[in-house]
C-alpha cells in the first residue's frame, strides 16, 4: 500500500509530481475512472502497483462521453470515498481535475476528437453514437498529461479496451494498454458504479446478463459455429428475465477486430447490453469452441 496518497487538481501540479518520481527512476502506471469506485477499479489499482512504480488515478466524470439524454448530472459521485479505496488498493496520487481543467474553453468548444470508427461504430457506438469519440478523446488527453507506461483498463467495458489499445497504437502513444479481467458481485454480475441506480431485487436479477453469456458460451464449446445462433440462445435467457426492459445488443464477435465471423471456428467474445430498472448495464465474456 502507498503511504498517504496526494490529491492533484491542476495539470501543472501532475506534472511536477510525476516529473520527480520519474526522476527517482519510478514508472508510471495509470488507472483513469469516472470514479464511483468500486472493486473492479480496486483490481485495476492492485494490479498498476504490482507492475509499475508509481501508480496514478484519474476520476473524473468526462461530460464528452455522454449523450444529452444520459445520466452526466445523475452520475454517482463521492470523491472523498473514492480517495480512501484508491489509496487502499495502492495509489500515491488522484488526480481530481476540474471540468475547466480538462476542457479550457468549455466542453462545446472542444474542436479536437479522437475517433476509431471501424471499432466503435458497432453494439456500444450504434447505441451511444458520440460516446467512443469522447472516451478517445479524454484518454487521449489523460495520457498526454500523466505520461504512463503502462494504463490499466477493465475487461468489463471490452469494446472500449479494444479502442483504446488501436487508439494507442495507431496514435503511437508510448504506453501499454494492459486488459484486466472482471470483477464480479458473488451471484456473477459485473460490479458497475451504475448498479447504484439498482433495487435489490433488481440487482439480483441482472445477473442474467452474465447467465446469458454463460449459455452463450456454453453453446459455442459445444459446437455452435453460427454467431446468429448464439446470440439467440443468449436472447432467449434475457428476454425471459422481468427486470430486463430492453436489450440494446447481444453479439457475438472476433475479440480483436470486433467483427461478426461468418462462423465461430475460434475463440470469440460475446458482449450483451440491457436496460434494467434505471440502469443501462453491459456485460461481456470470451467463449471458444472445444478442442
Ligand atoms: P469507469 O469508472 O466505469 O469509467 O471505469 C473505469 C475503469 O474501470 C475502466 O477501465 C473499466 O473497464 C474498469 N472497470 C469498471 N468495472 C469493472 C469491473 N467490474 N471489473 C474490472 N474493471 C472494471
Amino acid at each position: 500500500m502507498a503511504d498517504v496518497i496526494r490529491t492533484v487538481t491542476t495539470a501543472a501540479e501532475l506534472r511536477a509530481v510525476l516529473d520527480a518520481e520519474r526522476g527517482d527512476g519510478r514508472t508510471v502506471g495509470f488507472v483513469p475512472t469516472m470514479g464511483a469506485l468500486h472493486d473492479g477499479h480496486a483490481s485495476l489499482v492492485r494490479a498498476a502497483a504490482a507492475e509499475t512504480g508509481v501508480v496514478v488515478l484519474s476520476i473524473f466524470v468526462n461530460p464528452l462521453q455522454f449523450a444529452p439524454t444520459e445520466d452526466l448530472a445523475a452520475y454517482p459521485r463521492d470523491a472523498e470515498g473514492d480517495i480512501r479505496i484508491a489509496e487502499e488498493a495502492g495509489a500515491a496520487v488522484a488526480f481530481v481535475p476540474t471540468e475547466t481543467e480538462m476542457y479550457p474553453l468549455g466542453r462545446d468548444a472542444v474542436l479536437t476528437t479522437v475517433a476509431v470508427p471501424d471499432l466503435a461504430g458497432r453494439m456500444e457506438g450504434a447505441s451511444r453514437p458520440t460516446h467512443f469519440a469522447g472516451v478517445c478523446t479524454v484518454v487521449a488527453k489523460l495520457f498526454h498529461l500523466v505520461g504512463p507506461c503502462r494504463a490499466y483498463f477493465g475487461e468489463k467495458d471490452f469494446q472500449q479496451l479494444a479502442v483504446v489499445r488501436r487508439m494507442a497504437l495507431d496514435l503511437s502513444f508510448p504506453v501499454e494498454v494492459v486488459g484486466c479481467p472482471t470483477v464480479r458481485e458473488p451471484h456473477g454480475l459485473a460490479r458497475s458504479s451504475r448498479n447504484r441506480y439498482l433495487t435489490d431485487h433488481e440487482r439480483e436479477r441482472a445477473a442474467v446478463l452474465h447467465r446469458s453469456l454463460q449459455a452463450g458460451a456454453a453453446a459455442v464449446a459445444d459446437g455452435e459455429t453460427s454467431p446468429e445462433r448464439v446470440c439467440a440462445v443468449m436472447r432467449v435467457l434475457l428476454d425471459a428475465e422481468p427486470v430486463v426492459r430492453s436489450v440494446d445488443y447481444a453479439a457475438c464477435v472476433d475479440p480483436t477486430t470486433l467483427q461478426v465471423p461468418a462462423s465461430v471456428t475460434g475463440p470469440v467474445r460475446l458482449l450483451v447490453a440491457a436496460r434494467v430498472g434505471k440502469a443501462r448495464l453491459i456485460d461481456n465474456l470470451e467463449a471458444a469452441p472445444a478442442r
